[in-house]
């Protein structure tokens, strides 16, 4: 999938999870989406550029939406 990391901005969306770009203990996105986006705010202090949902197909071929958050290093 196409995200828009890079060292300085993260992607967070329901639909993939990964490794925290800061600390890469904590796994980001997925089912912990809130839990996610609360660690990149009070954990490392980073703020949340952007909140909203967006549109992917699945490998079947179905569009499912998922929430997706931006958040930057500050
Ligand atoms: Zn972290």
């Amino acid at each position: 999938m196409d995200g828009i990391d890079t060292d300085e901005v993260v992607y967070i969306t329901t639909l993939v999870e990964k490794n925290c770009p800061v600390c890469r203990s904590q796994r980001i996105g997925g089912s912990n989406w809130d839990g996610s986006v609360n660690h990149m705010l009070k954990t490392h202090g980073w703020k949340l550029l952007h909140v909203g949902s967006d549109w992917s197909d699945d490998y079947a071929g179905k569009t499912i939406s998922h929430t997706v958050a931006v958040l930057a290093r500050q």
